[in-house]
């Protein structure tokens, strides 16, 4: 692979694909050369990226966010718009594959021109997954896919990452019987800007408007994260496709909601802030982790810590001493 970050900046920014897709190949490498050029090739790109509504969506397995992005996807594409998907997986490492690296996922989407799909990194952290996530989002900003949708499954810790770098997170429902919030974190509906209650057709349509009705009513005894925005709850068939439209409108009303109040920018200044910061924790945790000095007191000292000889802060201590002098 040729790794000129120049030549691969002017790709994206023309809009050409293949180098859209190398350049997150690039970004997802843990080769220490690529990762300069990665860097070189942001540095090129960030001038041109942002120009882009982020949308996170999250739902538990088999809730139907893939038939709903692929519904979703294709209205905004008709609607002019590039739309870009990547996903956020944290079990990929484990399992060897990925949410979005099924080939028969999104078959229309994948095929149309307009849309760019990107299955998850795997063999990484979640913090790696949710940093290569983050740039390649730029990158297909500066390659002027103006709506990105990043997937993430519902469970773990990857809500909580996609929702800190997008604009608008969407919590993706179906219809159950029972206790409506059951099984749903309450944490992660907290972080939700819209509720959609997906498989709103055939037997499971009443069940659907009545789990619509349960939430809508389960919110009022949540605190609103913002006191403009009432968050909506929405019935729609992924399958029959209907009900997108409605997502699209309320996505749009939104985007003008927050930015009139400056939220929406302040939000992603937000992040970008919080963004730099992981980077420093990945990177002084790394770089420590690499250090030959700790190398050679860590086993000593992880042997005196499960053993119950020393405490764990004071074992943390001497490392991070040890670290300092060597550097
Ligand atoms: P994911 O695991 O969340 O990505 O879910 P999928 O999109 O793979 O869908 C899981 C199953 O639910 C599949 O069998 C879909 O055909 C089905 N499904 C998805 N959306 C709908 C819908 O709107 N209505 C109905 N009846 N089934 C749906």
């Amino acid at each position: 692979m040729s790794t000129d970050p120049i030549a691969l900046a002017q790709g994206v920014l023309a809009g050409d694909r293949r180098s859209v897709a190398r350049a997150i190949t690039l970004i997802e490498s843990t080769r220490a050369d690529h990762r300069e050029a990665a860097e070189r090739l942001l540095h090129e790109i960030l001038p041109q990226a942002g120009r882009s509504i982020r949308i996170g969506i999250t739902g538990v397995p088999g809730a139907g966010k893939s038939t709903f992005i692929e519904a979703f996807g294709l209205h905004v594409v008709e609607q002019g718009h590039k739309l870009a998907v990547l996903a956020v997986d944290p079990s990929s490492p484990r399992s060897g594959g990925s949410i979005l690296g099924d080939k028969t996922r999104m078959e229309d989407l994948s095929r149309d021109i307009r849309a760019f799909i990107r299955p998850s990194p795997s063999g990484c952290t979640l913090g790696g997954v949710a940093r290569r996530t983050r740039e390649a989002m730029l990158v297909c900003e500066a390659a002027g896919f103006d709506v990105v949708v990043v997937e993430t499954v519902g469970v773990g810790q990857s809500e909580t990452a996609v929702a800190d770098m997008v604009d608008m997170f969407l919590l993706l429902l179906v219809p159950g019987g029972g206790d409506e919030l059951q099984g749903i974190k309450k944490g992660i509906v907290e972080l939700a800007d819209a509720i959609i209650v997906n498989k709103a057709d055939g037997d499971l349509a009443v069940a659907a408007k009545r789990a619509a009705r349960d939430y809508t009513n389960a919110l009022h005894l949540l605190t609103p994260a913002s006191a403009a925005w009432t968050v909506p709850v929405l019935t729609c068939s992924a399958l029959e496709r209907g009900g997108i439209a409605e997502v699209w409108t309320a996505i749009g009303g939104y985007r003008q909601t927050m930015a009139a109040i400056g939220r929406f920018d302040e939000r992603r200044a937000e992040q970008a802030h919080a963004w730099m910061w992981n980077e420093i924790n990945e990177t002084l945790l790394q770089t420590l982790k690499d250090d030959s000095s700790v190398a050679t007191q860590l086993p000593a000292l992880e042997r005196e810590v499960t053993a119950g000889r020393m405490a764990p802060g004071a074992a943390a201590r001497r490392l991070i001493k040890a670290f300092r002098h060597g550097n």
